[in-house]
């Protein structure tokens, strides 16, 4: 028995020469079938009935075999034109045949069944075309509906393909549409994770310095401009002074602040401006633009509730960047950055409350205590503190002569008095604080007993010379100070507070109006 390939080879080898053979004899010979059928075909159907014998007999399975499927294909074409040379009942129940027989009826007798109907339609069409034009053989009528029909099929073909060209076009052109929108939506979630991000910090930093320089390298990144600069209102002077920038030339930005933002300033406030976009050609008292290589500005308001906080100036060397998509950007954060100043300032204003005494406006004890605590947790051997406590001499007797509010006055004096003296040396080394009801406290960083007994000693006799007006009458009053100091005279914290208190007593119990260091106790 002949392996399945080699019977492939062998029947399409045979199913060739016999196609050849009547391909030969019906064009070199011009023979023809009585019948009209080209004599090729009963050739070509004669090999193909060998072909699908032999086949049988290699015990292959005939489904996957292409010449099984041209076999098919030749013999429903061949059946197709019996049906139309002979009776049609007879070619319609030969074709049924041929289309229900056998178990491969599959890819290849169904393409032969198609090719069978366009060759029956052929058939008919060029009868009915003969018989009108009186032919006497059906022969020229094929011709001309087939060459018909090749001008239809390729009308079609040129019609398919312009639609092709022109739907490959829109196909082409919504391809680049695609692209672009992706691009946008790419940059429109990049906007809104930054806006997100800043939204985030806006929102947990408390510290307008922080978050301000973050927000600043923010926008330059996200605008894609080439300078920022933030620009703050001062509460109290309502002085703008610049906050963050990443200009590097100090003078430049006197010059910015002077010419530019001064300029602009006023129109935001007085015209209730929100965002002024400018080129720098047009604005001749730019400063310096030429050497930053600066062809565009645009300077954005910071407000709140009305409130004006400040302004954002951003700078770029390139014209026409600033489209509308970036303003709108621009403007939220600036709206989120003002949210977040005003709830920093809110909650300055809290810590404050909730340090300062509101009567003297000095620290309060809770502060002192927390501050004198960390102190004394960071400190070094090599390091000292002194610790000064201060008593209103005879407070009670004030209060009962002049009333509650004249010694809420000598309260405030008092504390006043001893923040300018011992301030007056280094604010950042010393800490005063309301203790108790008509008694101050002192934190003195990086100094000795002596210099502070000295110190202490003016701010004494700055209080016995100071004096409150009631209603013309001078009210005089006096300060008892005791101080004491780590490592001299004691070795903690609680030593220290304890030390200085009764080092305090003992400037009461001695005639008051006096300082006494915790050195001179035993004395
Ligand atoms: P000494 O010289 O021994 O310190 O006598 P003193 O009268 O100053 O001492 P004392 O502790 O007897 O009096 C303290 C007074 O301070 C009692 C209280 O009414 C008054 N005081 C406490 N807090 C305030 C305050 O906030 N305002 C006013 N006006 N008086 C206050
Ligand atoms: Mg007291
Ligand atoms: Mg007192």
């Amino acid at each position: 028995m002949i392996s399945s390939i080699k019977s492939q080879k062998l029947m399409s080898l045979i199913f060739i020469i016999f196609v050849i053979i009547s391909f030969i004899q019906h064009y070199l010979f011009f023979t023809q079938s009585q019948s009209g059928i080209p004599i090729y075909y009963l050739y070509a159907y004669s090999g193909l009935l060998i072909i699908n014998l032999l086949n049988l007999t290699t015990n292959n399975s005939c489904k996957n075999s292409n010449i099984f499927y041209g076999l098919r294909f030749l013999e429903l074409h061949f059946i197709t034109i019996l049906i139309v040379l002979g009776p049609v009942i007879l070619g319609i129940a030969l074709m049924l045949t041929a289309l229900l027989r056998g178990t491969c009826l599959n890819k290849g007798s169904r393409g032969a069944a198609v090719f069978a109907v366009l060759t029956l339609v052929n058939y008919t069409l060029s009868s009915l075309l003969g018989f009108l034009l009186g032919f006497s053989s059906i022969s020229p009528a094929v011709y001309i509906i087939d060459t018909i029909a090749i001008i239809l099929i390729g009308i079609f073909v040129y019609l398919t393909t312009i639609n092709y060209e022109s739907a490959f076009q829109h196909l082409e052109e919504a391809r680049e549409e695609t692209t672009k929108n992706n691009q946008l939506l790419n940059n429109t979630i990049a906007e809104l994770s930054t806006l997100q991000e800043i939204s985030k910090f806006a929102n947990s930093v408390l510290n307008i310095k922080e978050l301000i320089n973050i927000i600043n390298d923010m926008i330059i990144g996200v605008i894609g401009v080439n300078y920022c600069s933030i620009f703050l209102i001062e509460e109290n002077t309502g002085n703008i002074y610049l906050e963050t920038t990443n200009i590097q030339d100090k003078n430049l930005l006197q010059n910015i602040k002077l010419n530019l933002v001064s300029k602009y300033i006023t129109q935001f406030k007085s015209r209730g401006l929100t965002m002024v976009e400018g080129s720098v050609n047009e604005v001749h008292d730019y400063p310096s633009a030429k050497d930053r290589d600066i062809k565009t500005f645009l300077i954005t308001s910071l407000q709140s509730h009305r409130n004006f906080l400040g302004l954002v100036l951003v700078e770029s060397s390139f014209d026409g960047i600033f489209e509308e998509r970036k303003k709108n950007m621009l403007t939220t954060i600036c709206n989120q950055v003002s949210i977040a100043i005003e709830n920093a300032v809110i909650y300055d204003k809290m810590e404050r409350l909730a340090t300062i005494d509101g009567l003297t406006q000095v620290h309060n004890r809770r502060y002192f205590n927390e501050k004198c605590l960390a102190e004394f947790s960071s400190l070094s051997k090599l390091e000292s503190v002194s610790i000064a406590m201060l008593d209103i001499d005879n407070f009670k007797k004030i209060n009962d002569t002049y009333g509650h509010l004249i010694g809420d006055s000598v309260l405030k004096k008092v504390a006043s008095i001893i923040s300018s003296t011992t301030c007056a040396s280094n604010s950042d080394d010393f800490l005063v604080a309301r203790y108790g009801g008509e008694e101050f406290v002192v934190l003195m960083k990086n100094t000795n007993l002596s210099i502070t007994y000295n110190i202490l000693d003016v701010v004494r006799k700055n209080i016995e010379s100071a004096c409150v007006d009631d209603e013309g009458q001078k009210i005089r009053f006096t300060v008892s100070i005791g101080v004491a100091e780590y490592p001299a005279t004691s070795k903690d914290v609680k030593q220290i507070l304890m030390d200085a208190d009764t080092a305090l007593y003992k400037a009461k119990q001695t005639g008051k109006n006096k300082v006494v260091a915790a050195d001179q106790l035993n004395q």
